[in-house]
């Protein structure tokens, strides 16, 4: 079975194999977490994701869908690869489909991509303001519903930024 853990920090200094970061649909950067990360891994992240979202909307779609998820390189940053997904805006309804669907696909993409290791933020709980509570629920029952397809995956780390978040996710993970 593999290891959950929980720690306090930032993603983008957590040793594993691939990260998660909190993105937006166009792949387009931003604050917190993906700030964060664009500028640990310097400008060739903006230019793999600006060549991604190019190539998905000449074919028509969005760059990353609400929910959906994109691989890119790590550039600067030592993990050796980092997943991009689309957490829901919060609008005071119930997303946790979605939010569900970040943390699945993140799974999954991870275990095809032969990774064993996997730190994942804590998604839409920023700017996108998700209940932190019910984000961290959707979060920890995603992983321990998803984890028997990923038999590949040894390890995964909730790193929290703040502490509300680490207290949450201690009390869902003791
Ligand atoms: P979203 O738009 O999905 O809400 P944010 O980046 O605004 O994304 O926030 C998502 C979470 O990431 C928040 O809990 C925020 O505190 C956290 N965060 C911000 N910077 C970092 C970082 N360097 N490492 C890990 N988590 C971070």
């Amino acid at each position: 079975m593999a290891q959950i853990e929980v720690i306090q920090g930032d993603i983008t200094a957590v040793d594993v194999d691939v990260i998660v970061n909190a993105a937006n649909s166009g792949l387009a950067g931003g604050g917190g977490v993906d700030g964060a990360i664009h500028r640990a891994a310097g400008p060739c992240l903006y230019a793999e994701c600006a060549r991604i979202a190019a190539e998905k909307k000449k074919a028509g779609g969005e760059p990353c869908p609400t929910g959906d998820v994109v691989m890119t390189g790590a550039f600067n940053i030592r993990c050796k690869g980092i997943i991009h997904a689309v957490g829901p805006i919060w609008y005071g309804s119930d997303k946790d489909g979605l939010l569900a669907s970040c943390y699945r696909k993140s799974l999954l993409l991870a275990q095809r991509a032969g990774f064993i290791s996997i730190a994942f933020p804590n998604i839409s709980t920023g700017v996108y303001g998700y209940p932190k509570n019910k984000a961290a629920a959707a979060a920890v029952k995603t992983v321990k519903e998803t984890l028997p397809e990923c038999p590949g995956i040894g390890r995964i780390v909730f790193v929290c930024f703040d502490r509300e978040n680490y207290d949450l996710y201690k009390k869902l993970l003791p």
